[in-house]
């Protein structure tokens, strides 16, 4: 199997970028916001739950959306392989991700981080906003705190990953295919 963490700041590109990959390389697209979105439209428990803490900018509780990754893989038969996009975010999160691949006797290959200055996010979130309806795009506080989030709980994944020798970085500035071609050189260069 080939699996691959997408992170990266809200407003990355992680979503965009996951789209080109899926189709170049087979893979399977596991987006945990998108998964508490629909589950939010659905209206379901988890999505009661989820919304609460989403529109504050605030992330869903580990053990919620470890289990939620988990059901979620395991619904796919057979697959090539994932793309975890927005999964792991907290440092507890990227440790039972490891314990659960490797019970299905399959690991991460590569861990690609979008880099993309500050400046710049907020700006592409304001415009994402205009086309998004999230409500978590609409209001500048909600996403000064998912860049806060981002920096206290999430950027510490990275080490956990530079730690393995699966940590690369990529210039998340450019076209989308530019971007998309520095992705493939990374992920074809470890698979
Ligand atoms: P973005 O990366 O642009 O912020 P996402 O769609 O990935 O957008 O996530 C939206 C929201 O969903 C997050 O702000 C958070 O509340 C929740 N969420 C998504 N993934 C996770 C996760 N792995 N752990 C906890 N909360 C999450």
């Amino acid at each position: 199997m080939l699996n691959i963490v997408l992170f990266g700041p809200p407003g990355a590109g992680k979503g965009t970028q996951s789209e080109r990959l899926i189709d170049h390389y087979g893979l399977v697209h596991l987006s945990t916001g998108d998964v508490f979105r629909a589950n939010i439209k659905g209206e379901t428990e988890l999505g009661k739950l989820a919304k609460q803490y989403m529109d504050q900018g605030k992330l869903v509780p580990d053990e919620v959306t470890i289990n939620m990754l988990r059901a979620e893989v395991l619904k796919h038969e057979s697959p090539k392989g994932f793309i975890f996009d927005g999964f792991p975010r907290t440092s507890a999160q990227a440790e039972a991700l490891d314990h659960f691949l490797n019970e299905l006797n399959t690991g991460i290959q590569i861990m690609v981080s979008l880099e993309v200055e500050e400046d710049e996010l907020r700006e592409r979130l304001k415009k994402r906003a205009e086309v998004s309806g999230r409500v978590d795009d609409a209001d500048p506080e909600v996403i000064q705190k998912r860049i806060d989030v981002y920096h206290a709980e999430t950027a510490p994944v990275k080490t956990f990953y530079q730690n393995q020798q699966k940590f690369v970085a990529i210039n998340g500035v450019g076209t989308i295919d530019e971007i998309t071609h520095r992705i493939y050189t990374a992920v074809d260069s470890r698979n």
